[in-house]
């Protein structure tokens, strides 16, 4: 594998970038919204500009029902929609607008037994490590089925930001859960999703695999979509963008991601009227 490069946002030449691109990709929790949240006026904004100038994903391991939440209902019908690819579930499930709804276009879903499996073996580790906590300190189900990805909360799925942020900020809990999980699981891929989750998923399945998806989808070669994500270190879920050959840029926050929207779309619009 060859080197894999990461671009910190603001050292990006977006003059030049906008000529080395034709799709662009973007995590959702911490890089266009704060996590669970929807994101701002400020932010629906500036993306649905975006999306009048070039084809658009957003790439999640969260659910449908999410960006509904934090990006559908604040973009509302300002963005070109027909522009707009949402891959939820890390890209087993893709997206569509045609022309007066949103479509599922494909689903990809995890095996009964496959669920089974990673439910018991979440659980089991889960409780021996002391990440079990007691239902009154958590927020909503620990244990989420999505289909195509069982995903483990420790704070459950409707815990508040600052709680998140707070509970494994080096991320030691979560690294050593999903390394558990795995060993039991070599059928299938375990990894340290969100801030406080641990996401199982068929083998092969991360936003690698979304970013060849896209690829086929518009067809567009991977190394002409930029990928816009806030875990960009090698152990985070944004980086398989990155080994993927897209063009990575590491924001750390959804202010970076504003203003990287408004520097590209800015040179974008030069080039691109619609
Ligand atoms: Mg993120």
């Amino acid at each position: 594998m060859g080197d894999v490069m990461i671009h910190r946002w603001d050292e990006v030449d977006y003059d030049r970038l906008g000529g080395l691109i034709d799709a662009v990709g973007f995590d959702l929790d911490t890089t266009l919204a704060k996590s669970k949240t929807p994101m701002t006026r400020d932010m629906a904004d500036a993306f649905a500009e975006l999306t009048h100038h070039i084809p658009c994903a957003v790439v999640s391991g969260g659910k449908y029902h999410l960006f509904t939440n934090q990006i559908l209902a604040m973009i509302g019908d300002k963005a070109n929609r027909r522009n707009l690819h949402l891959m939820p579930t890390s890209g087993t499930r893709y997206y569509a607008w045609n022309g007066s709804a949103w479509q599922c276009r494909y689903a990809h879903d995890l095996s009964p037994e496959d669920r089974d499996a990673a439910i018991a073996s979440l659980t089991r580790h889960a409780k021996e490590q002391g990440l079990w906590l007691p239902d009154d300190r958590i927020w909503g189900d620990r244990l989420e089925d999505r289909g195509s990805q069982i995903t483990f909360s420790a704070l459950g799925q409707l815990a508040p930001v600052a709680a998140k942020e707070a509970w494994d900020p080096d991320r030691a809990k979560k690294n050593r859960l999903a390394a558990a999980v795995a060993a039991d699981l070599p059928q299938l891929t375990v990894r340290s999703g969100g801030s406080t989750s641990v996401d199982v998923v068929a083998k092969g399945i991360d936003k690698a695999y979304a970013m060849h998806q896209l690829s086929t989808i518009l067809n567009v070669p991977i190394g002409r979509i930029a990928f816009i994500g806030d875990r960009m270190d090698p152990d985070g879920n944004d980086y398989p963008t990155a080994v993927a050959g897209a063009y990575a840029i590491r924001v750390t926050c959804p202010d970076d991601t504003l203003e990287a929207i408004r520097r590209l779309t800015a040179v974008l619009s030069l080039t691109t009227a619609e």
